[in-house]
């Protein structure tokens, strides 16, 4: 038998037909070689054990060597780029080599120009490829859906940037790399047959309760609306309450299955700061970290637009669109309750009232105030709170510490110390050791790695993989990343070159 993975003929995007894609193989890479690669990922894929990271894997994952069974293509989309219509835009440097057996989408990103390249050179670099292939992993292990990655191999081959850097191709791996902007670009051009077929499609591969739900009249595109708008919600009720800011909300950035979905200048708060703006290139803030549920709801409203012919019913998209402001609210609150170890607020409370209003909104007054470390503030309180389960009391200093307004702070913390006098303090513990890790891609850490991989020693990128691979858990040997960052990471501009 071989031992080579096996590939699903024709994959559901490839049945989709010609007018969604562009068959070519990708551009061959001089001497590839491992950076990283992720045993999760490759189990996930179902992928025949010992193939990874062996040497047909290198030269495959490198685009160096067509597998059997495998036909790569480029799809095209278009999109809408910081608030304004781009037309068509479409992978300009990721090729999907096809589908595994298990129904997997496998993306090479950075294999070279493709017919959607634009005025780029198909290339990514090894500093933004270990961002994307690290943090890929690490939103995993947080729990919040993302794309995956499966390998990270670098080259010697050059590539101009600001300077010149080397190459490097990610793996991407996920159900779905369809967009946003892959509705909006068949919509933009009134292809109507395949911008029904594309729905159809993925409604019947990721959302077929649509077909069958009896709300919005019973309409099916507006039912998946809906539910594209829902996860979409819950998704950055997530991002903001790791403290993810994504830092590119283009459309076509945008994932049709609500995954995370494009790392580039993305970034983990360290203070916390409202307004941050990660990405060096977006000079007004559209993109700011507490802009981003906005803009997600903005980015919806842009898919509604390319589902209407579908719909054929304005008020019903609106309809369908008008849920992600129930579910945005109410699963923020759910997730940041959860990190304090409380219970949801009721469902229909208002954010003026219960929990949320009384112990969260006060608290990020109070981080942001004092510019706190978003991370490390949870998992001290998390600390402080596993004290009361053997009836101790608990010694909040380690936070008073790290709060200028101290009186601010006790008079938060008196009031949280009530509200968890009303549950079981063991609960708590166990609630908030789940929700609050102790490490996050921060941008000085990916510094770190990539400094080090850039002088030729990988290591360093893969003991931080195994770290954020389990984010809650202590990792003593390590314990410097879960730390403060230095100052030099607040110098660090991370742009859209990558
Ligand atoms: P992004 O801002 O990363 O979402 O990219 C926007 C568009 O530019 C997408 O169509 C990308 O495929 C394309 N793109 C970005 N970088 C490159 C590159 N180096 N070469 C070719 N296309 C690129
Ligand atoms: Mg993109
Ligand atoms: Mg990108």
């Amino acid at each position: 038998p071989s031992r080579s993975p096996r590939w699903r003929q024709p994959g559901r995007f490839e049945a989709l037909g010609s007018a969604f894609f562009t068959y070519l193989p990708p551009t061959p890479l001089v001497q590839p070689h491992w950076v990283a690669t992720s045993a999760s990922t490759a189990q996930w894929m179902q992928l025949p054990p010992g193939w990874l990271p062996g040497d047909e894997a290198l030269q495959v994952l490198a685009g160096n060597a067509v597998a059997a069974g495998s036909r790569p293509l480029a799809s095209v989309y278009s999109g809408h780029q910081f608030g304004v219509w781009a037309g068509q835009l479409g992978d300009g440097r990721a090729i999907l080599l096809g589908e595994t057996a298990n129904g997997l989408e496998v993306q090479l990103k950075g294999a070279g120009r493709t017919p959607y390249s634009r005025m780029g050179d198909g290339r990514a670099v090894l500093r933004s490829s270990i961002r994307e292939f690290l943090c890929s992993e690490a939103m995993h292990a947080l729990g919040i859906p993302t794309t995956r990655a499966l390998a990270l191999i670098g080259s010697p081959q050059p590539v101009q940037r600001e300077t010149v850097e080397t190459a490097a191709v990610v793996t991407r791996v996920a159900e779905s790399f369809i967009r946003f902007g892959h509705f909006e670009h068949f919509a933009a051009r009134d292809m109507q047959a395949e911008l029904k077929a594309l729905a159809d499609m993925v409604i019947d591969e990721h959302y077929p309760e649509c077909r069958s739900a009896t709300t919005l009249a019973g309409n099916v595109y507006a039912n998946f609306l809906q539910a594209v708008s829902e996860r979409t919600a819950r998704l950055l009720a997530q991002w903001q309450a790791v403290g993810f800011c994504h830092g590119v909300m283009n459309t076509d950035n945008m994932s049709i299955l609500g995954l995370t979905i494009d790392y580039g200048p993305f970034q983990f708060l360290d203070a916390f700061d409202p307004g941050h703006i990660c990405n060096h290139s977006d000079s007004q803030g559209r993109y700011a970290f507490n802009r981003q549920p906005q803009v997600a709801y903005w980015n919806l409203f842009c898919l509604g637009q390319a589902l209407l012919p579908l719909i054929a019913d304005e008020e019903l998209t609106i309809a369908a669109l008008e849920s992600y402001k129930q579910v945005f609210p109410a699963a923020y609150a759910a997730q940041m309750l959860r990190k304090l170890g409380l219970p949801a607020d009721s469902p229909g409370t208002p954010p003026t009232e219960g929990r949320f209003a009384q112990l969260v909104n006060p608290l990020l007054q109070l981080l942001a105030d004092n510019r706190v470390d978003y991370t490390i503030f949870f998992t001290r309180l998390t600390e402080a709170v596993q004290q009361m389960q053997d009836g101790s009391q608990p010694d909040f200093e380690p936070l008073r510490d790290i709060i200028l307004d101290r009186a601010g702070f006790d008079a938060w913390a008196l009031s949280y110390s009530e509200q968890l006098a009303l549950s079981d303090p063991a609960q708590a513990a166990d609630l908030m050791q789940k929700s609050n890790p102790r490490f996050v891609l921060r941008n000085h850490l990916g510094e770190t790695v990539i400094r080090a991989a850039q002088a030729g020693d990988f290591a360093p990128v893969q003991q931080l993989l195994a770290v954020l691979q389990s984010p809650f858990d202590a990792h003593p040997a390590h314990a410097a990343w879960a730390g403060f960052p230095p100052d030099w990471a607040s110098t660090i501009e991370i742009s859209c070159s990558s």
